[in-house]
């Protein structure tokens, strides 16, 4: 029933399945419709816990918001299952980007990345008989200098904030008929960490803030085609993820589907406060700051969260797989 009309707004992971009869609050518009219409009227969720569209409550207008392989999650190192694997295979890590488009969706700021070509951007999920998975783009959470605002703490530590990086299984050829099925989704989060001020020469910037002012507002959509804020994936998370946590979860956000793969790279990648400054100016929906975009953790209720770390020695990245992954 919840799922009679579906009006999904991706890129980053915000989505209405829910019927005008389960719920009184207003749809959602698509990240595709803010982008046409640049305005935003309501929203049907908040990260506000004094509001009664909080975290806290989304289960009651969402009810697989209260399932039990929800996500964000505590990750303790102490309780995982090692393993050995090859890194990440994307491939389109290094390909160039020729425009990103910038909006300011009223939850987050998300980007959708042009690329030089229309071939098929792949993440291939345990080697190379593994299933394969197609980005759609990325968006990010975060919170402020004291409290932080990634989504996945590791060991109670939260990072200052969280890229995510979604994708879709290629079976199901587009993001909202994968985010129905079980399988349909993974996600890649990214830490980002505070990096000392003093050491930045401006060599080593991060260009996914630099055109954040255009899209202050929620509803606003900025077409990046400037060398200095378009960067390749490569340029975003600067290396190769080699070590990551994995485990079965969801949505971070309504409706909270049950669809996701999750990876979590284990390395963070840092930011300069100047750089961090600009996304606190970013306003939610709620004209609020969009700072503590980030979902509190969920129970883990007995799934098992998994450790990868790289070992050398391929003669090809991945004509072998050296342990089996789930
Ligand atoms: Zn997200």
């Amino acid at each position: 029933m919840w799922r009679s009309k579906i009006n999904i707004s991706f890129g980053f992971l915000i989505t209405s399945f829910v019927t005008s009869q389960d719920f009184n609050y207003p749809k959602l518009p698509s990240a595709r419709q803010l982008s046409m219409n640049g305005s935003l009227n309501n929203m049907t969720y908040s990260y506000n816990n004094e509001d009664t569209r909080g975290p806290s409550n989304w289960r009651i207008f969402n009810a697989t918001c209260g399932g039990f392989s929800q996500s964000p999650i505590n990750i303790e190192t102490s309780n995982v299952w090692r393993g050995k694997a090859p890194p990440l295979f994307m491939d389109y890590f290094t390909k160039p980007v020729v425009a990103i488009t910038l909006t300011n969706t009223g939850h987050s700021v998300n980007y959708r990345l042009k690329f030089i070509d229309s071939a098929p951007n792949r993440l291939i999920w345990n080697g190379m008989n593994g299933k394969t998975y197609i980005f759609d783009s990325l968006h990010i959470h975060w919170g402020n200098s004291c409290v932080g605002g990634s989504e996945h703490t590791i060991n109670g530590h939260r990072y200052l904030a969280e890229i995510h990086l979604v994708h879709f299984n290629a079976k199901y050829k587009y993001l909202e008929a994968a985010a129905l099925q079980q399988d349909g989704l993974a996600v890649i989060g990214i830490f980002l960490e505070t990096a000392d001020e003093a050491n930045n020469d401006g060599s080593n910037n991060n260009k996914f803030v630099k055109f954040l002012n255009n899209v202050r507002q929620p509803g606003q959509t900025y077409l990046i085609t400037d060398t200095n804020g378009i960067f390749t994936v490569q340029e975003l998370i600067k290396y190769e993820i080699r070590e990551y946590y994995s485990y079965k979860g969801s949505l971070t956000t309504p409706p909270c589907s049950e669809s996701v793969r999750w990876i979590v790279a284990k390395r963070p990648v840092r930011i300069y406060p100047s750089e961090w400054n600009l996304l606190n100016q970013v306003i939610s929906f709620d004209g609020r700051s969009m700072t503590g975009n980030n979902r509190p953790v969920q129970q883990i209720n007995g799934r098992n969260v998994y450790e990868y770390n790289y070992v050398g020695n391929y003669r090809h990245k991945f004509d072998r797989i050296l342990w089996n992954i789930p």
